[in-house]
């Protein structure tokens, strides 16, 4: 185990986010590649956003991607009781000190800034007070940030990010209510679960200055940083329910296999070299801090289209069997019987190859899923009369005696398409549409072996009783 530990911190407050998917990722990548550990911390300290459903919407939605994590989850409003710990400690070292302005004295002397167009942050009368003026009135506790000098944030990303101490605020670390606010969480969590390297969104990259501020009142190790690009739609906007699907279940619901998320979200904002393509172990060796980009990345369902491609091709068939299992059960739809098993089993080996999700995988084997009587898709019913119903009459008896087996049943079918002197092409779309009720199916003979001989024959047997003339 090395010492390198990452972590994902999402606010529960909805549903889970696909930046959110991403930035864990990452984080996961970054970890599970150094033989390191990545933890979860749910934030969770804004009582009235947050909800139970929100959390276990992230908990699914890491199981569904793959991102394990080391330990329990942790949660941070459990910990309120450390953080004004650690509030009281910076107070007690001088660090910190307790402000009784009142919230119309804050605001006079912000505007009085304003007016005297001041560039400096904001300071307390109160932050060089002796106690002995203290008068017995509610007080919020506050750093004392530093006067002068820079900081300098060190992100790996967005390189070194240098900040004002003077434009830095006296922010508040405990409410009035004795409550800690967020930013002293965060620190102070990052701190006690070790964490060394912190991978986020860069709309954090503000708050890193100010965290820096309490590590550095605490001496303690400041993390390194990764602040990423957010991620934009198609049309170059943040990433919204207008220009795209934002929440992680909606992919699964789309019928993405986890793995090809995990393939595009890497590749959404970080590259190896022209890689498209590439396993979790490939991932994991080569994903660094280095060759993220520095501008927002666009999602592109295309892109995404194609990797699912490949990974549903790739994957064997009793894993990708598990994950049809799996999708049938988000999408709300009855499992599997086991006869339908054992067909998936063995028709996956051709209806895997040129699918882009697990919706057109399942519409490739609708030949298996249909129960007869076997219902037609709408396009096919309205063909129907058009099509030389007769060759049934010749074909059926004729499958009783063939040996069931790819080229005997192609050339029995070509015989027969000889005698009525039709084309197979002209004969296919009423093998497609009897065997599946659909025009988009495999082959017609790769379908007849899956099925088998009394399941072909019942099913033309009955097409030709409901549909002749
Ligand atoms: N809770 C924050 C969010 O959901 C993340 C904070 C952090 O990573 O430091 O965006």
């Amino acid at each position: 185990m090395s010492n390198v530990v990452t972590r994902i911190a999402p606010s529960p407050t909805g549903d889970m986010h696909i930046g959110t998917a991403r930035t864990a990722l990452f984080n996961w990548l970054y970890a599970r590649g150094r033989n390191g550990k990545f933890l979860l911390r749910i934030e969770d300290t804004d009582k009235n956003r947050s909800t139970d459903a929100a959390q276990d919407a992230i908990l699914d939605g890491m199981k569904w991607l793959g991102l394990d994590f080391d330990g329990e989850p942790i949660s941070q409003s459990k910990r309120a009781p450390r953080h004004v710990e650690i509030a009281n400690k910076l107070l007690e070292t001088g660090k910190a000190y307790k402000c009784f302005l009142t919230e119309t004295e804050i605001n006079d002397l912000r505007n009085l800034a304003i007016n005297n167009k001041s560039p400096s942050a904001f300071r307390s009368p109160w932050r060089n007070a002796l106690p002995s003026t203290f008068p017995k009135k509610p007080f919020v506790i506050r750093i004392k940030a530093p006067e002068n000098g820079f900081t300098v944030i060190k992100d790996e990303v967005q390189g070194d990010i240098v900040i004002k101490n003077s434009q830095l605020d006296d922010m508040i670390l405990l409410r009035s209510d004795g409550s800690p606010v967020y930013m002293l969480a965060v620190a102070v969590d990052d701190h006690d679960m070790g964490v060394t390297h912190i991978i986020r969104g860069d709309d954090h990259l503000n708050n890193a200055a100010r965290q820096n501020l309490i590590y550095s009142a605490l001496n303690w190790a400041i993390p390194v940083y990764a602040h990423i690009p957010l991620i934009h739609g198609e049309d170059g906007k943040k990433l919204s329910k207008r220009n795209a699907a934002t929440s992680v279940i909606e992919y699964k619901k789309m019928g993405y296999p986890a793995a090809a998320m995990r393939n595009y979200l890497a590749r959404l904002g970080w590259s190896h070299g022209d890689d498209e393509f590439f396993t979790d172990e490939q991932a994991k060796t080569w994903f660094n801090l280095q060759s993220i980009g520095k501008s927002p990345s666009r999602f592109d369902f295309k892109k995404l289209s194609n990797i699912s491609k490949l990974h549903i091709a790739n994957t064997d068939n009793a894993a990708l069997l598990h994950e049809l299992t799996g999708y049938l059960k988000a999408m709300g739809q009855p499992a599997f019987s086991q006869a339908q098993l054992n067909s998936l089993l063995k028709s996956l080996d051709f209806t895997k190859n040129a699918v882009k999700s697990f919706s057109e995988l399942i519409e490739k084997n609708r030949f298996i899923l249909q129960e007869r009587p076997i219902s037609l898709e709408p396009d096919i019913e309205e063909r129907i009369k058009d099509l030389p119903l007769n060759v049934l009459k010749i074909l059926t008896p004729q499958l009783q005696n063939v040996r069931w087996e790819r080229n005997y049943l192609e050339e029995l079918l070509n015989l027969v398409c000889e005698q009525i002197e039709l084309k197979f092409r002209d004969v296919a779309p009423i093998l497609r549409a009897a065997l599946a009720g659909s025009s988009k199916t495999p082959s017609v003979f790769d379908m007849m072996i899956v099925l088998g001989r009394v399941e072909t024959i019942g099913r033309l047997i009955e097409f030709e009783d409901t549909y002749k003339n």
